[in-house]
């Protein structure tokens, strides 16, 4: 086992991963920018190196700046969090030349799933179902339309190197697919250094359901089932839920022996997430994550694992301790994103946080990075906190994100934060019964603030 792990990450991940190595006895090492002196990551860990000024990609981008304070630590592995550097091939490349162990898949894993068209091709070789679209790359407007006529409108462009949910566009009818292909293509471009794009069918009223898989690299592997990530707000994910409200038991072990399957085929090692959509009892493949999601907790909590513990577990050589048929899951689990915005727009609103006070009691967790005098730095992603609760069933779970979300104090000077979004919307019937799709956040969203 690793004697000293760092941590390439920052807020509430970080912590998250600090904790796991205190309960088996690694060493941790938390690495910072500037702005991120005083952050609870660096507190709690049992070493720090600041690796650069404010800007991430001067900081938590910067390979060198990484690659150095292992060596200054002694640190014999990296975890990566989600975000920053967690799906970047190059960089799990650059730590293998450096002997250096990177927690999570190998380069060419990352590289096969972080190109879409590469991914969804794969994923088609290997029996998962995909939504049907373009066979590759769509290079011109010519072979866009004759694409989109060929799959039926509406349709959604999408960029192959995307992430983030940005360099997506839907083109209702023919009139609209020249300004969304320019667009999406601009999109890509800027976001992603790289303009290609593809397309698929554009689906109405799915839901997201992303199925949880782990490999131990050696052909073996097993599914923890689904989350329902549904609730988006411009294609970002802020309420999840495990097991989906509308998962049979026999539709789980399905898709998830389909998708243990897949994975298991290519010698994937570690955490990774097959993302669908799910529509009239189809799921449809959109994409794979390569990395541990933000949404992780909800599966930890219904199944009783600890899947950062596994992830340093096998990236170490050991055995993978997940056994297919000793999963099962208890209960149901909600997690809530919150984010230091303001509502409606959800415009950023860090600050000093002036009291942060955390609920407790059965069934909660709380992951947050935050504490009393605490800056939040205008510089990196608006999550604050996610609170994760567990129930014997959804409408307990419901039930105690409400009570706890009651007993959540964050504030501060100028600090707002999306804690009255989930209030609002555990007084709906739709979110009381589970009856929602991808576009329901955004239409009640307009509907309640115009
Ligand atoms: P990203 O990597 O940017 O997150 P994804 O491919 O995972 O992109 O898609 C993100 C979200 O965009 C999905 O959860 C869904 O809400 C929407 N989306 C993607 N593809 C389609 C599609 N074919 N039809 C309808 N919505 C889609």
């Amino acid at each position: 086992m690793f004697k000293k792990i760092l941590i390439a990450n920052r807020g509430e991940i970080a912590l998250r991963v600090i904790r796991a190595c205190k309960e088996m006895g690694i060493q941790s090492v938390a690495v910072h920018s500037t702005a991120d002196a005083d952050a609870m990551h660096v507190r709690m860990a049992d070493e720090s190196v600041c690796i650069g000024p404010n800007p991430s990609s001067q900081s938590y981008l910067s390979v060198p700046a990484i690659v150095s304070a292992c060596e200054i630590t002694g640190a014999e592995a990296i975890h990566p969090g989600y975000g920053f550097l967690s799906e970047n091939a190059a960089f799990v490349q650059v730590l293998e030349d450096h002997n250096i162990t990177f927690i999570g898949p190998t380069a060419e894993h990352i590289r096969i799933m972080g190109d879409k068209i590469t991914a969804k091709d794969t994923m088609k070789r290997l029996g998962v179902p995909c939504v049907p679209g373009s066979d590759g790359g769509v290079p011109d407007m010519a072979t866009a339309r004759s694409v989109a006529a060929a799959i039926g409108y509406p349709v959604i462009i999408k960029a192959t190197a995307g992430g983030g949910g940005r360099g997506m566009k839907v083109a209702r009818d023919e009139s609209e697919l020249e300004i969304a292909f320019r667009t999406a293509r601009s999109e890509a471009k800027a976001a992603f250094g790289n303009d290609e794009v593809y397309i698929e069918k554009y689906l109405q009223r799915p839901r997201h359901v992303e199925i949880q898989v782990f490999g131990d690299g050696k052909g073996r592997a097993v599914h923890l089932g689904e989350r329902d990530c549904s609730l988006q707000r411009r294609h970002q994910k802020v309420f999840e839920e495990a097991p989906g409200p509308v998962i049979s038991p026999e539709t789980r072990a399905r898709i998830g022996k389909t998708c243990a399957e897949a994975v298991a085929a290519i010698n994937y090692i570690g955490a990774g997430t097959i993302e669908f959509l799910f529509e009239d009892g189809e799921f449809y493949f959109i994409e794979m994550n390569t990395r541990l999601q933000v949404e992780h907790p909800v599966t930890e909590a219904i199944f009783d694992v600890d899947l950062v513990r596994e992830q340093i577990r096998v990236a170490a050589g050991l055995p993978m301790e997940f056994r297919q048929e000793a999963l099962s899951i208890r209960g149901h689990a909600i997690e809530v994103r919150i984010n230091a915005e303001k509502l409606p727009d959800f415009a950023p609103r860090p600050g000093k946080v002036t009291q942060f006070h955390a609920p407790g009691g059965l069934g909660v967790r709380m992951d947050s990075a935050l504490y009393d005098g605490y800056v939040i730095p205008p510089y990196y992603d608006s999550l604050i906190g996610k609170l994760i609760v567990h129930g014997r069933d959804r409408t307990e779970a419901l039930a105690r994100l409400k009570r706890s979300l009651s007993e959540l104090i964050v504030d501060g000077q100028g600090v707002e934060t999306t804690v009255p979004l989930f209030h609002a919307l555990l007084e709906e019937p739709d979110i009381r019964s589970g009856d929602y799709s991808i576009h329901w956040l955004e239409k009640w969203l307009a509907r309640t603030y115009g």
